[in-house]
């Protein structure tokens, strides 16, 4: 994918908000606590080894991902840290997982079945056990299924039983309800299990940091070290978090438009006066939504709505009057004391930030300070 280093859209990110986030989290954590840091599709858009690396020095020692090729990037960049694919991968990698020290999510025996015949002589995969309390996506659902599965792992040394673990669907939430339910179920899981191994974790943001739960020893923290409350608004979260992304470019033409004049395709913006307007260079094709046609951006510390449809690479904002081009514009951050959150843009696409935070396509520019 071609990257816009040429032109003036970039994504800005904040390392040392990333950073106070996770130090935050971390030394709120109980003794021996560890936390593996979330840096699935990009680090939700800001960048997998950037973020990796700030998340090394706030304290994390180890990551997550969705996808084997997400571990290999960080591999390839030279992280020794554990790393725990937490979807499940085909059970053909399986070796390429065991010669990496990647280790693997498991959700049935017939998998580990197939994957000792992919298994090279002198590897070991490291598996962490999938439970399905609640959430219907991966995993073990009954308890004697999660029997059997540690019985068959304990006669083969082709497997190390690393850890076990599950994921609540509503632990964002002021209504403890389901959460409590999805609680009951990982305890009769729990009864079965003659030993703990090594990583026992149920935390993603939300439950490490409204919830005091289930006795796990590692979090897998995500959204919340990249400065977004994971409920959106619905709950308060124990600490300030920062905000790490910001989204800036520079008008690249700006013009008077006569009253009666309509903008962009399908004409569905008409001057209702004459009205000076600029032209901002980036759009759909960027990941800033066709649908925030009438939302607004920053210029100057004043909020000026996005006319007409958004274009695939451009679109154009009303202003108060006329701007230089070159006039420096925010469409996610602060500028001059007023600010444009993802919630905002979120809220406005009816949609959650994470979706606007790893929409951002690899054509934006990110730059880090
Ligand atoms: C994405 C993910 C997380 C991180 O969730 P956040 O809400 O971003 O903290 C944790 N666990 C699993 C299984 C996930 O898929």
């Amino acid at each position: 994918m071609t990257i816009g280093i040429h032109r003036p859209t970039q994504l800005v990110i904040d390392q040392s908000a990333i950073f106070q986030n996770i130090a935050t989290e971390k030394s709120r954590l109980k003794p021996g606590v560890e936390l593996f840091q979330v840096v699935k599709a990009n680090g939700y858009g800001h960048g997998i080894i950037q973020v990796a690396r700030v998340a090394e020095k706030a304290g994390a020692t180890g990551f997550c991902v969705a996808i084997l090729d997400e571990a290999l990037t960080l591999r390839e960049a030279g992280f020794m840290q554990p790393i725990l694919v937490l979807g499940i991968m085909e059970p053909q990698y399986a070796d390429i997982m065991a010669a990496q020290h990647i280790s693997a999510t498991v959700g049935s025996i017939q998998w580990l079945e197939e994957a000792t015949r992919y298994l090279a002589d002198a590897h070991q995969l490291a598996v962490h056990l999938a439970l399905d309390t609640g959430m219907g996506r991966i995993g073990f659902q009954h308890p004697a299924e999660l029997s059997q599965a540690v019985e068959y792992l304990e006669g083969k040394n082709q497997f190390d039983f690393e850890g076990i673990f599950t994921h609540f669907s509503k632990a964002d939430s002021a209504d403890t309800a389901y959460f409590q339910q999805q609680i009951g179920r990982w305890e009769a899981f729990m009864a079965v299990l003659p030993t703990r191994p090594k990583y026992v974790h149920v935390s993603n943001s939300a439950t490490s940091l409204w919830h005091d739960a289930c006795n796990g020893n590692m979090i897998r923290y995500g959204v919340a070290a990249y400065g977004l409350n994971p409920s959106g608004t619905e709950l308060t979260v124990p600490f300030d978090l920062k905000p790490a992304m910001s989204l800036t470019t520079k008008m690249t033409f700006v013009k008077e438009l006569p009253k009666g004049y309509s903008v962009s395709y399908g004409a569905t913006y008409t001057a209702q006066q004459d009205e000076w307007v600029g032209t901002l260079p980036i759009g759909y094709a960027d990941g800033y939504e066709r649908r925030l046609q009438g939302f607004h951006v920053l210029v100057n510390g004043e909020y000026c709505e996005i006319i007409g449809r958004v274009c695939m690479d451009q679109m154009m904002i009303r202003l108060p009057h006329e701007y230089p081009v070159g006039t420096i514009v925010t469409l996610v951050g602060e500028n001059h004391g007023k600010t444009i959150s993802l919630q905002d843009v979120a809220d406005y696409c009816s949609t959650i930030h994470y979706e606007i935070a790893c929409g951002f396509t690899q054509r934006l520019k990110r730059t880090y300070k």
